[in-house]
Formats: C-alpha cells, structure tokens, sequence
C-alpha cells in the first residue's frame, strides 16, 4: 500500500456492529482503505446484536423481500469459506397461527403467495400436523402452517467474529473501539470526523449506527423518525432432548395488552445448551429514545411468554431463565422494515453518505455490506434497494433554519 497520511481514509464507517463490519469487509474487497470506528468495543451487547441468535427465514409477505433473502445466501456461504464455525444451523423455519391475523411479520398465506412467486419450495401443515410433527400443543382448529426447509438459527457472535477477524488482518482496514464519532464538519469537500482518539478524514462515510441512528445523524443536522423496542428474551429448559423445534413465529391476535405474537429458536451449541429461547414480538412499552433501555425485560411481556411456553410447548420447563433485552430501532414505515439510503440533500455532497437503520436485518448482514459498499463506491448496486428507500419520508431535519 502506498504511504498515506494515517488519519486520511477512503471511507469511514461508523457503527462497528455487523453491518458495518460487513461494509468494511466488501470495501476492504475492493482494495478500498476504511477506518471503522466504534463507541464501545466490537460484538458488544449493548446494541441491536445483542444475544447471540438470530432467525435467518425465507418467508416474508412480499416477493421481493424473498428475493432479498434468496440473494443474501451465496454472500452466507462465501462468509462460511472464511471460518469453520457454523455461521447458520439449518433447522427450518416454521411459520404457523391464525391463517386471518395479520401481524408484524405479515400473514401465512401471504407468504405462500411470495414464496410459490419466488420459485422457493415449502410444505403446508394442518393443526393437527403442527401438533404432531412440531410437539406444539392446544393450538386453536383453524390454526394453519408452513414449513421451509431452508430456516437457520444464525450464530451472530461468530458471523461477527468471522468479519471481525477478516478486518483486523486486512492491510486496508483499521479498527477502532472505544472511538464514538462525536463530530462530523465538511471541509473542503471531506468529511472530518472528531473522535476521542483524533480526527480523521474521508471523502466518504458509511453510516451503520443501529439504534443510536439518531445521535449519529444529529451530527450531520438530520434524524430518523423511529421507534425503539427493549425486546425481552428468554430461556426454557429442556425437559425432554428428543424434541426438536425448528426456529418458529406464531401469528395470533393480540388478547388486550397482550401482543401475542412468540417466536423461538431451538437448542444451538453456542448459547446456553439444554435450554430453547423463546420470545415475544411485541412491546408493551416502546422507548422514546436508547438511552431508557435497561438491561431487564418488561416482567409482563415475559408472564405473557411464560403462560405461552406453558400451555403450548412440550418438553420443557415453562420458567423463564437468563432473561435479557435487546434494543432495535424500527422505522415507522408500515411493515418496519429496513431504511437503506444516501444521507438527506441537506447534508453536504449527500450521495457520499450511505446509511442502513433499523429493521431486521440479521439475515441480511452479509450482503448489506456489499449494498453499503456498493453505494459507497459507485453510487448505486445491482440489487433491488427501491423498497427501503425512503429517506425522503422518514429523514427530518434538524437545522435551526428549518424548524
Ligand atoms: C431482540 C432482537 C431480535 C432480532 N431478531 C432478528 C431475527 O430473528 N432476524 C433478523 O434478520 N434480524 C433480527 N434482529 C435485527 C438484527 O439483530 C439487527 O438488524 C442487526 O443485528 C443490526 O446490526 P447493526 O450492525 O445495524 O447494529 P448494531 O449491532 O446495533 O451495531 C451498531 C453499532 O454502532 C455503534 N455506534 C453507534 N453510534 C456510534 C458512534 N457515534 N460512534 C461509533 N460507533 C457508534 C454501536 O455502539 C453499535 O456497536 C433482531 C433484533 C433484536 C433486537
């Protein structure tokens, strides 16, 4: 690598969690020379990756989220080459409940329709195939299912790590924790970004925040109108090691303040062996900003969970353990789904900043990177991001001279 004044970067990103990871990963690809900087230190808890499992799935309402997902897939086994640590356990993904409810993951049948659209193979279950195969138990008559063989349990720390690793040895990248961007002038047409450990340039930012999207874009006199959910998560012990679940989501009308939508993991070698995680999607109070979130769960989201768990599962013990939170920003966009976007007009030569905030995007952290890249580097990329958009409806401002 030629000699370079050591503050001076192509890009910087900011936010060191799995997207931006994978952001640093795809330019580092491209021989780009990228500055991550991180407020905390890397695979920390204390942002939208916290615990260590996600759910990758298939089935979405739309076509083209299921295109989204099928595309992430050859970026999946190109990151699994890098590492012998299973990144994804191959379980299946059970979607199952009122065949009528429309919930925040969207509707089973709707997700037939987009599956059978994208070519995506699946098999359709009865109530009484739900009971039998799946060991669920006292699900209502008209309770319908779908399985898709292709659902994983996501180990996040090791996708992290396995990214992390790839950086740290990358002649192209430096990493720092402990570096929150605190500032960010334009200045002769670079962005300068103040941190506690110096000053550093670059023509280009990659924004990858998670939930503290806010504080970040505040630096650039903008924000993000979102919501933040504190999700409460918990373990059941294994009762009985013969039954097997895949990872699931149970679609079901809200019963007064109960949201009553659940879904759960199997047992995974990394987290907690001997117990199935098993947690509620919906919140009973969201928070108006991350600095409310405390580390323990809403006790009634998890009574809530618990009673579920109880009457049911089988083959466990329906008391809550190692009980934890994990904070996500969520765009008020209907569906809450992912905001992938340049930065507002308002911000200086804007197109050279490239955000991702909120949404679900665990499954998508491989090729988000190289969207983010991608955008960073030539100003557009070949898949389909029309969908998520839409900064123009959910960016606001903050300079004085337009409120
Ligand atoms: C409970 C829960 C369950 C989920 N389940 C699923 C699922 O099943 N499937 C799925 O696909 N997705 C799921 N998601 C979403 C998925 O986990 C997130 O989309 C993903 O982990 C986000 O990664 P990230 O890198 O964007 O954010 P984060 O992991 O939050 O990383 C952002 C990083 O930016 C850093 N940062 C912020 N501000 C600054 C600053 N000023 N300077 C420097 N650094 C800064 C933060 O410290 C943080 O480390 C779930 C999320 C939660 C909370």
């Amino acid at each position: 690598m030629p000699e370079t004044d050591p503050n001076n970067f192509d890009v910087i990103v900011i936010g060191g969690g799995p997207l931006g990871l994978s952001s640093a990963y795809h330019l580092s690809k491209r021989k780009v020379r990228t500055l991550v900087l991180e407020q905390f230190t890397y695979i920390n808890q204390l942002g939208s990756s916290a615990g260590v499992s996600r759910q990758f799935r298939i089935p979405y309402p739309d076509a083209y989220m299921v295109k989204l997902v099928k595309q992430s897939m050859p970026y999946w086994d190109e990151l699994q080459a890098l590492t012998p640590v299973p990144l994804r356990d191959k379980v299946g993904t059970l979607w199952f409940g009122d065949p009528a409810v429309q919930s925040t993951e969207g509707n089973i049948k709707a997700a037939e329709a987009a599956l059978r659209e994208q070519d995506v193979s699946y098999v359709s279950l009865t109530q009484a195939e739900l009971e039998q195969q799946y060991h669920f138990r006292n699900l209502p008559e008209n309770y319908v299912g779908l399985f898709q063989e292709d659902g994983a349990s996501i180990d996040l720390k090791a996708t992290q790590t396995t990214l992390y690793d790839w950086n740290r040895d990358s002649p192209y990248v430096e990493l720092r924790q402990e570096a929150p961007a605190t500032r960010i002038r334009h200045v002769h047409g670079k962005y300068e970004v103040t941190t506690p450990q110096g000053v550093f340039v670059a023509e280009k930012l990659v924004l990858t925040p998670g939930p503290y999207a806010d504080d970040v874009f505040a630096l650039l006199d903008f924000g993000v109108a979102a919501t933040y959910w504190s999700m409460a998560s918990a373990f059941y012990r294994i009762t009985d090691p013969a039954i097997r679940y895949p990872t699931w989501f149970v679609f079901q009308n809200p019963v007064g303040d109960n949201g009553n939508q659940f879904y759960g993991f199997p047992e995974v070698s990394w987290n907690y062996p001997g117990y199935v995680r098993v947690a509620s999607d919906f919140v009973m109070a969201p928070l108006a900003s991350p600095d409310q979130r405390t580390p323990v769960p809403n006790p009634r989201e998890l009574d809530y969970t618990a009673d579920w768990v109880g009457r049911h599962m089988t083959g466990l013990e329906p008391t809550p353990c190692y009980t934890s939170t994990c904070l996500v920003a969520l765009s008020k966009i209907a569906n809450k789904e992912l905001l992938i976007d340049f930065a507002p007009p308002s911000v200086p030569n804007h197109r050279n900043v490239v955000i991702c905030t909120t949404g679900w995007a665990g499954k998508f952290v491989p090729l988000i990177g190289a969207i983010l890249a991608d955008l960073a580097l030539d100003g557009r990329t070949r898949f389909d991001i029309s969908h998520f958009a839409n900064g123009n409806q959910y960016f606001t401002s903050r300079r004085k001279s337009d409120q």
